[in-house]
């Protein structure tokens, strides 16, 4: 079976994650492992802590049937603390874990595949997993790609969730859904300035973030000066 996973920063996590989370798990019928990313080395991490995030990320699906969290790139940030942590990496630390037949994809919005070609090795990526793409305003994929990523990406279309299943990797599926319009850098930058932002998370997620004072400070645009 198919093993999907959604990697990200999540800081925090938001609906819109979440909405396509649980499109991604309808519409491919398999699990998604929501995935935080550790916190960059020698750098005070932007918002909330690796450990913060990934908490609330265990609120985030606590109710979810199908989605589940994966604490990897936490765990080798533990053992490797100097070491940044890349999609390559952790790709192969799967690959080593279930072998080379499985087939694995990882998760992504749109505005993530526009920029993949910023990403190390990426070329090599798609000899290690499917990508399944998600549309986000902002970040068109139709007639959007920059030429050297459409030409890489031009074979690799695929409308048939069962191929993703038939072979290991290599394949790029669009997922339908509808557009969200969430992002985390407005969700912490409307927390900073006192507006309204409570709305655009899981309930027990705005629970924790108030609770814990999250994202208070350092977001907010700077004001006249
Ligand atoms: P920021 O707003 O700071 O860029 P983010 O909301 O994109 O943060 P990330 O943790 O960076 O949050 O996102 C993880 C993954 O989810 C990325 O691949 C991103 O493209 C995707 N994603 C996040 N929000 C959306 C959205 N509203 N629609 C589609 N994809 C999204």
């Amino acid at each position: 079976m198919l093993q999907l996973f959604y990697g990200g920063t999540f800081d925090p996590i938001h609906n819109g994650h979440l909405a396509i989370a649980r499109a991604a798990r309808d519409e491919l019928q398999v699990p998604v492992r929501l995935m935080p990313a550790a916190d960059p080395p020698h750098r005070a991490p932007p918002g909330a802590s690796a450990q913060q995030r990934a908490r609330l990320l265990d609120l985030a699906v606590e109710d979810e049937p199908g989605l589940c969290v994966d604490r990897r790139e936490l765990f080798r940030a533990e053992r490797m603390p100097e070491a940044r942590s890349y999609t390559v990496d952790t790709l192969h630390e799967l690959r080593a874990e279930q072998g080379d037949a499985v087939p694995l994809a990882l998760l992504i919005g749109a505005d993530s595949l526009l920029g993949l070609p910023a990403w190390r090795e990426w070329r090599s990526l798609f000899e290690l997993a499917h990508f399944v793409v998600a549309d986000r305003p902002g970040s068109p994929l139709d007639d959007g790609l920059p030429p050297e990523l459409s030409a890489a990406l031009s074979s690799r279309w695929t409308s048939s969730p069962e191929a993703l299943g038939s072979r290991p990797s290599g394949l790029l599926y669009r997922l339908s859904h509808p557009l969200q319009p969430e992002s985390a850098t407005e969700i912490r930058r409307r927390i900073a300035a006192g507006d309204a932002w409570r709305h655009l998370v899981p309930e027990r997620v705005a629970e924790a973030i108030a609770d814990e004072r999250l994202y208070l400070e350092g977001a907010a645009t700077p004001g006249p000066l």
